[in-house]
């Protein structure tokens, strides 16, 4: 079935209505949903997923019998090897009825992944996230500046009158252009901030030097990489508003958004998170209820959280799990020869290769850059192509790029594999 713009906007309505009312469930009304959705999607799974029929086969897993958050621990977690090297099998044999779109990510990693989403996860995904931004005080329409990749060809911001939003393209993210895209901040003095923490200090660190001041947004909302307590500080001092921090995933598979009462919060009526705790580390893992077309259950995410010790009710009224803290998808940035700073804008630029099973971007010097990755057997020629074509259209033409395939990727002090690790300097941090 063709997927008609039309469908999308109505299904967000209705499911926005929906999250409005689960917010404020009790614990017993989320545990209850989260067993109903769990059980019909690993029912479903099993009937109509190749992946999941063959294990749950092999593994004697009797998906009648299944009761939900009790027997999650039966079936084994999901890596993103799995979905890279298996994608075709994790596709429903119905998937069509559900509509599907294709999706890709790389995120901090740089294991590039390809994945469908539905028609109703991406309804779920956007009414979810308009209910985590309503905590902010954000409204639909409401004037926003917003700071990310948007690939325009000739322009470094734009404003758009349906929406109301002032978009700055991170891949231009340099000092003549971040002079400019203040001014028009200045003049047309939007409410609410939104975009990568990162690329958001570094604006206000352009105006520093100028001695400019920014017009200050009643909100500034941050996603795509970790907001350390230090950036949030620096953030908060520089534009004297409150930061909100949210942190989602293009695969779906969990989600968390700060409240009004600063506490980060498991999105628990949008996907089942499980923490996983081995040799100190607690990994994520999480399920999405909605994705039909292509279930990830138990899904690893590669991401770290801590939770507080005991639970409480949190003064905002919802009984959703608090996290203590995220950590993962700390975001180093890259430094052009032109004067731009490339931080999380870089996640996607590998996404296409065929046979890269992780990268990573290394910066020794501001002129050139190492690029090692870790291949498979697929890996050729064509292969190199894209990959080089998807770092120049952020990178540009002028920076060096040396390539070599290494049996593993260089770690970080703290023992992380980030996709960037500068070596020229972190002042901007
Ligand atoms: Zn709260």
């Amino acid at each position: 079935m063709e997927k008609s713009i039309f469908q999308i906007p109505f299904k967000v309505l209705k499911r926005y209505r929906f999250y409005r009312r689960s917010q404020f469930w009790t614990k017993t009304q989320i545990e209850q949903y989260q067993d109903k959705q769990l059980i019909k999607l690993v029912q479903h799974a099993g009937q109509h997923v190749p992946y999941y029929r063959n294990l749950f086969e092999n593994i004697g897993f009797d998906t009648s019998a299944f009761r939900g958050r009790i027997d999650m621990h039966k079936i084994p977690t999901l890596g993103k090897e799995i979905v890279r090297t298996r994608q075709k099998e994790l596709i429903a044999d119905n998937a069509r009825k559900f509509g599907i779109t294709w999706d890709s990510t790389s995120g901090s990693t740089g294991t590039p992944l390809h994945f469908v989403l539905d028609n109703a996860v991406q309804a779920n995904k956007i009414a979810a996230l308009l209910r985590s931004y309503r905590w902010t005080g954000y409204k639909l329409g409401e004037k926003t500046f917003s700071l990310q990749s948007y690939y325009f060809k000739d322009h470094n911001f734009k404003f758009n009158r349906f929406y109301n939003i002032l978009r700055f393209d991170s891949n231009k993210l340099k000092k003549d252009s971040a002079l400019k895209v203040i001014k028009e901040i200045n003049r047309i003095k939007p409410k609410f901030f939104m975009g990568f923490p990162f690329d958001i200090l570094i604006l206000s660190r352009f105006a520093e030097e100028e001695g400019i001041s920014i017009n200050s947004p009643q909100s500034i909302v941050t996603y795509g990489e970790t907001l350390s307590e230090k950036k949030r500080e620096f953030l908060e001092k520089a534009y004297r508003c409150k930061v909100f921090d949210f942190f989602s995933l293009h695969e779906c598979a969990a989600m968390i958004s700060e409240c009004e009462h600063g506490n980060l919060h498991l999105i628990e009526d949008f996907a089942y998170h499980e923490i996983l705790e081995e040799d100190g580390i607690r990994r994520l893992v999480g399920t999405s209820f909605y994705n039909f077309a292509m279930p990830l259950i138990r899904y690893e995410t590669k991401d770290n959280i801590l939770l507080p010790e005991k639970q409480r009710t949190c003064s905002c009224g919802r009984h959703f799990q608090i996290v203590k803290e995220i950590i993962g998808k700390q975001c180093d940035y890259i430094e052009i020869p032109d004067g731009r700073f490339l931080g999380s804008v870089m996640s996607h630029s590998i996404d296409n290769a065929r046979g890269v099973v992780c990268s990573q971007c290394i910066q020794n010097t501001v002129d050139q850059i190492d690029i090692n990755i870790v291949v498979d057997e697929t890996y050729n020629e064509d292969s190199q192509i894209v990959l080089v074509k998807g770092l120049r259209k952020r990178l540009g033409n002028e920076i060096k790029l040396n390539f070599k395939i290494v049996p593993q990727l260089e770690k970080s002090k703290s023992g992380k594999t980030p996709f960037i690790i500068s070596k020229i300097g972190n002042e901007y941090i």
